[in-house]
């Protein structure tokens, strides 16, 4: 870990504890800084509250006091889940406090270089691929963000000797400052999380927080093919390698329909890459540039690339049971997701879909449903998704959940079909997470 002095003896106030403000406390401490956490879980069932207090740290739990901020913090480290409209986090800005996620406390103390990956679908993908290339290299990456450990947890332990590859939400890159990745990835933009954000152009602002600080010693890798990416990526200082699924180009990273070129030159063939869909090509090509400009050769990514077969719950392949192929893709809780999923399909495909009812459109899906036979729709918005469907001409089961959505399809599947469960829809009305959906899917697909 890096000798970082300028938190020492500096009043620091933890907001929202789970893991990541759990990590963040402990680590300011090690620093030397006065730490006080704030979390709304009453003391008596907050475990990490209760871990803190016996370290030395204050805690306050089961309320945000209003007049908090009147004990004179210098530095707020907030749970990237508190959103801006926080009546503390308002008051810290009003009061020009700095206001912290903890990506930033892991950047200044992480002796290894960071590969920071954003975009509003394909994060978990590529930061899997990336990790799983450099291990393939034996550059020894350590994964770090919502898969893996708390980033900060993890910049204690490497070394100049590791590489740090995670993935940041908008929400975690909303507070950084100076945070400086080697390699920053923007795989896309779309409307996304606008609730939290208010308008695209504050939502696009935080995820151009990856290159912000970035410089010529910095390597910026963006998807050309989004021009909103591309107006961006013009604003970063670092190099700008820019990816593209669309053809052959003479600088940076692309794919035509049969290999993929790095800086023009042919280095791979797509027949040999196992991962379906022309969404997760971008998230191939981002990967392999990530791990080319970190000094791997082509053959350890290749070797990766022809195993791979996708991230659990995001179209992941469960089965294939006399000839009909099964795919899980739980995480697809919008219309995008499963639009992408869709489009990595071209066998006559059963879709099961429906969830938490946010009164979104399904309108975007239409294109994409070109070989979609029949839909199993299930949750709070089984009967718009049937209403929808009708109106497509595509004929609609209603049923009560996964699991009896699974039998419904395996009743209708025949030889040369493919199974997918990719909801559109969040899962929360039914399941506890998308992960638990998916695991009730994989395990009806066991059992049939
Ligand atoms: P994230 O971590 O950003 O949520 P994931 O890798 O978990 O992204 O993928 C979530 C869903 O988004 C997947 O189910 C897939 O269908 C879709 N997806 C993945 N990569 C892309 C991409 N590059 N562009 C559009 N959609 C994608």
């Amino acid at each position: 870990m890096k000798t970082y002095t300028n938190l020492q003896h500096k009043k620091v106030l933890v907001l929202g504890l789970a893991k990541s403000g759990f990590a963040a406390a402990e680590l300011l401490q090690q620093l030397g800084a006065f730490v006080t956490v704030n979390d709304a879980k009453p003391f008596e069932e907050n475990k990490e509250a209760q871990l803190l207090l016996e370290k030395g740290i204050t805690v306050i739990c089961g309320r945000h006091p209003e007049d908090l901020l009147d004990e004179g913090f210098e530095l707020i480290v907030k749970n990237p889940g508190i959103p801006y409209t926080n009546p503390i986090v308002e008051d810290a800005m009003a009061r020009n406090l700095p206001v912290w996620t903890e990506v930033e406390l892991a950047y200044l103390v992480s002796e290894a270089p960071m590969v920071g990956i954003t975009g509003s679908n394909g994060k978990t993908t590529t930061t899997t691929l990336v990790y799983e290339m450099l291990a393939q290299a034996h550059k020894k990456p350590l994964v770090a963000g919502n898969i893996g450990t708390v980033a900060c947890g993890v910049a204690q332990q490497a070394t100049s000797e590791n590489i740090i590859v995670t993935e940041l939400s908008s929400f975690q890159l909303m507070g950084v400052s100076q945070f400086k990745p080697k390699v920053a990835v923007l795989l896309n933009l779309y409307d996304a999380h606008l609730d939290y954000h208010g308008t695209f152009e504050a939502y696009a602002e935080a995820k151009f927080a990856v290159t912000k600080h970035q410089d010529s010693s910095d390597y910026f890798i963006y998807n050309a093919d989004q021009a909103i990416v591309k107006r961006y990526a013009e604003r970063s200082k670092a190099q700008l390698i820019p990816f593209t699924t669309k053809g052959r180009t003479a600088h940076g990273i692309s794919a035509d329909e049969t290999k993929i070129y790095w800086q023009g030159d042919a280095i791979m063939e797509r027949a040999q890459i196992a991962l379906p869909g022309e969404h997760n090509l971008q998230n191939i090509v981002a990967a392999v540039a990530t791990c080319l400009l970190l000094g791997c050769e082509v053959a350890p990514l290749q070797h990766v690339l022809q195993q791979f077969s996708g991230v659990k719950h995001r179209t992941q392949f469960v089965s294939n049971r006399q000839g009909v192929k099964w795919y899980n893709d739980s995480k697809a809780t919008n219309c995008l997701a499963t639009k992408s999923a869709l489009l990595a399909f071209t066998a006559p495909t059963i879709l099961l879909a429906g969830g938490l009812e946010r009164h979104h459109s399904f309108d975007e899906l239409g294109d994409a449903l070109t070989n979609v036979k029949h839909v199993i729709a299930f949750g709070e918005t089984k009967q718009r998704l049937q209403k929808f469907m009708q109106e497509k001409g595509i004929e609609t089961t209603l049923t009560d959940d996964v699991t009896t959505a699974v039998h419904i399809a395996n009743q209708l599947a025949v030889l040369g079909d493919t199974v997918l469960l990719s909801p559109a829809c969040a899962s929360w009305d039914q399941y506890e997470s998308f992960e638990l959906r998916g695991d009730a899917f994989i395990n009806a697909v066991n059992a049939l």
